[in-house]
């Protein structure tokens, strides 16, 4: 009998591909801030146009260090909404500006937040750092990071193509010699070189997004030798036009392939599909088989 949406919502879930304070439901979002005049795309200009809309149009509601706060918990609620049970969700360092330049300030409300929710999900944190932070500062916020104890990842993120990643070698190396998993954005926007090139760099345990992968065996090959994980999320491809629609989508190819791939939201706020929605399109496009749906489910946790 086919499933329905329903069937998918109820499953317990884990997001492993997700930016902290962009995660929360639209819906959410206009709960809390009713007098925002917002209205969210359903497709961005690329990066470029994801982020002119994030800072013209979404930051004018998230000002103060109360914003950001609120920002997070619709966030964490939203997951909760999806029976997502595991959450590793990067926290952007670059949020110390909104608190007066204290990282400590984030550290400590991601902590109450893992705590507050503790009963109802097992709340992750990542470092989330963007490649266009000065390099002083990332070590800075990063070392500070790893020694709050409370992160159990890093995620480098930003633009992808042409990128001198050696500044970040010895980050991710402190990183793994610390227990914490090792994850970059690559190959959404850049090509099967520049994946290799990361993963030969930067030894990552998981790579978020990773797509790219697909037009290379060599590429496919050098991520199964090494077992990395793709952390896919296929209506923010979509949503960002680098993949035409569903049926497009490499990620069969990839699973069929023997890569371990897993469904994500990325930035729900903006690409508004949970991972509920994704499962369920993934299963009624007949992309994947209900077996195959949970092999996938089961490779987040
Ligand atoms: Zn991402």
């Amino acid at each position: 009998m086919d499933k329905t949406h329903a069937y998918f919502h109820e499953l317990k879930k884990a997001d492993v591909h997700n930016h902290f304070h962009l995660g929360g439901s639209q819906k959410r979002f206009l709960e809390k801030y009713p007098n925002s005049d917002i209205i969210f795309p359903d497709k961005y200009d690329g990066l470029v146009g994801m982020i002119d809309f994030i800072y013209g149009h979404l930051n004018k509601s998230m000002l103060t260090s109360e914003d950001v706060i609120n920002f997070m918990e619709i966030s964490i609620e939203s997951s909760i909404d999806d029976n997502i049970t595991l959450l590793e969700a990067s926290v952007d360092v670059n949020l110390a500006r909104f608190f007066n330049n204290s990282l400590d300030e984030v550290i400590q409300q991601v902590k109450r937040i893992k705590e507050k929710y503790k009963a109802k999900i097992d709340f992750r944190p990542d470092i989330g750092i963007n490649k266009d932070l000065p390099i002083d500062k990332v070590y800075e916020y990063g070392e500070q990071c790893i020694n709050s104890g409370i992160f159990n990842g890093i995620d480098l993120y930003g633009k992808e193509a042409d990128q001198n990643l050696v500044p970040f070698q010895e980050l991710f190396k402190t990183a793994k010699r610390n227990n914490i998993k090792t994850k970059v954005h690559i190959g959404e926007f850049s090509d099967c070189k520049s994946i290799e090139e990361t993963i030969l760099m930067l030894n990552p345990d998981e790579l978020q997004h990773g797509i790219n992968a697909i037009n290379s065996q060599k590429t496919m090959d050098l991520i199964l030798e090494r077992d990395i994980r793709l952390n896919i999320c296929p209506q923010s491809n979509i949503s960002l036009g680098t993949v035409k629609n569903i049926k497009a989508h490499p990620i069969k190819k990839l699973f069929d392939n023997g890569i371990k791939v897993t469904v994500n939201t990325d930035d729900l706020i903006l690409f508004n599909a949970t991972i509920s929605d994704e499962f369920y399109n993934l299963y009624s496009n007949s992309i994947f088989s209900l077996n195959e749906l949970e092999i996938i489910r089961n490779n987040a946790f």
